[in-house]
């Protein structure tokens, strides 16, 4: 959609709107209030995207796109155990969102007709990391209990001394952290800018990830993260910025102009800004509908996300975080508490207890081994260097840190 105000002149970062859904624009703005490197970063990519919005032949750029997958790590961080959410709801998430970027969900008859040739695949995929930095392996999944309320609002999700979690390299890995979020926010992601930001990655309250568990109506389909990623890839919501005007822009040249967010279930028709025939396209991932009610990604969305991945995200091409080893070996997570932890801690191993349990250091050397007789053992390692662990059973990993 057209733009007529290239930049904005300011937006107050730190105002709340009634229904604070995806906290992007906000967090963004914060980031770039604090980090000019960033902020540099960001007006380059506004200037790459809005050359893009009006040069239609880089719709080339879809057609030389090789299907990529990109590694993810969870960093689960909670207060409380129930927000420890399980690998099971993980893995729900990043189900939806292999479905919904591939064009292969089952609502795609749901788009209205007029919209409908415009849904597209955007050929990109997503595993959970099984391999780590240090090249150990995993189930790409952290967890950290954290004292820290609303840690992802605080800003603190990032950093392992006040909370949070380090994030594993963001070139190479999509970092999510699934954790409290203030109020009615769901979730935001850090725009990909020249620059990339040390808090890099998504943000995502437990009630709006995956299908299961924590998941709370109408945000328990996994379209919201669907929405964040969309951000991490680069993509802007449907309406530009907040300023409530028909003339700002999502640099999105097949999406209709549209003047501000739709909640919930809209019917179709409806209106925002004059000149739009069809009316808003509400059932896009980039507006803030029920989860129930948005279905496509349009052909330039795809194609400036395919943009960002060749520019700012290029190096996600060429992670080695993902083998697919561990699910050939059919590993599954292995539960320790608490973690991190001084080096005592509670192994869990389900239905049954295994033959051997072993401890290895990010150098490959097994620092401790050990057979247990139950199925929940309490480890006692107080005097191994303070790092990061990976624990082994035949069948079973995780990782724990050591303080
Ligand atoms: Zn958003």
């Amino acid at each position: 959609m057209r733009k007529l105000l290239f930049f904005l002149l300011f937006i107050n970062v730190f105002s709340l709107t009634a229904q604070d859904h995806c906290a992007s624009d906000k967090e963004n703005l914060r980031e770039q209030h604090s980090d000019s490197e960033f902020d540099e970063g960001i007006q380059l990519l506004n200037a790459l995207s809005a050359e893009f919005e009006f040069d239609q032949s880089s719709a080339s750029v879809r057609d030389g796109f090789k299907e990529v997958t990109i590694p993810v790590v969870v960093h689960v961080l909670y207060r409380e155990e129930e927000n420890n959410i399980s690998y099971e709801q993980i893995q729900s998430q990043i189900d939806v969102l292999n479905r919904d970027f591939n064009a292969e969900n089952g609502d795609l008859d749901k788009i209205p007709e007029v919209f409908r040739a415009l849904a597209t695949s955007a050929q990109i995929r997503f595993r959970l990391a099984d391999k780590d930095q240090y090249g150990n392996f995993t189930k790409g999944v952290t967890r950290t209990l954290t004292t820290v309320e609303n840690i992802g609002t605080e800003n603190l999700y990032h950093q392992s001394t006040r909370g949070g979690r380090d994030p594993w390299p963001q070139v190479h890995y999509m970092n999510v952290w699934v954790c409290e979020l203030e109020g009615n926010t769901l979730g935001f992601a850090i725009l990909p800018g020249s620059k990339m930001s040390e808090r890099d990655g998504i943000v995502m309250s437990p009630r709006a990830f995956g299908t299961l568990g924590t998941a709370k109506e109408p945000y328990n389909l996994g379209r919201t993260f669907v929405h964040e990623v969309g951000h991490y890839l680069g993509l802007r919501h449907l309406w530009g910025s907040d300023d409530e005007s028909c003339s700002s822009t999502d640099y999105i040249s097949d999406t209709p102009t549209q003047l501000k967010e739709n909640f919930g279930c809209k019917p179709f028709p409806t209106y925002s800004c004059l000149g739009q025939p069809n009316g808003d396209m509400f059932m896009n991932y980039m507006d803030y509908g029920n989860d129930s009610c948005m279905y496509l990604f349009t052909q330039r969305q795809v194609d400036l996300m395919h943009l960002v991945m060749k520019t700012n995200r290029s190096a996600l091409f060429h992670s080695e975080g993902f083998t697919g080893i561990v699910a050939e070996r059919n590993l599954s997570e292995l539960k320790i508490y608490p973690n991190p932890s001084e080096g005592i801690f509670h192994v869990e191993f389900g239905e049954q207890t295994p033959s051997k349990i072993e401890l290895v250091n990010m150098l490959g050397d097994v620092v401790y081994s050990y057979s247990p007789t139950s199925k929940i053992e309490l480890i006692n390692v107080p005097e191994l260097p303070p790092g990061i662990y990976s624990l082994i059973t035949p069948s079973q990993i995780n990782q724990i840190v050591i303080r």
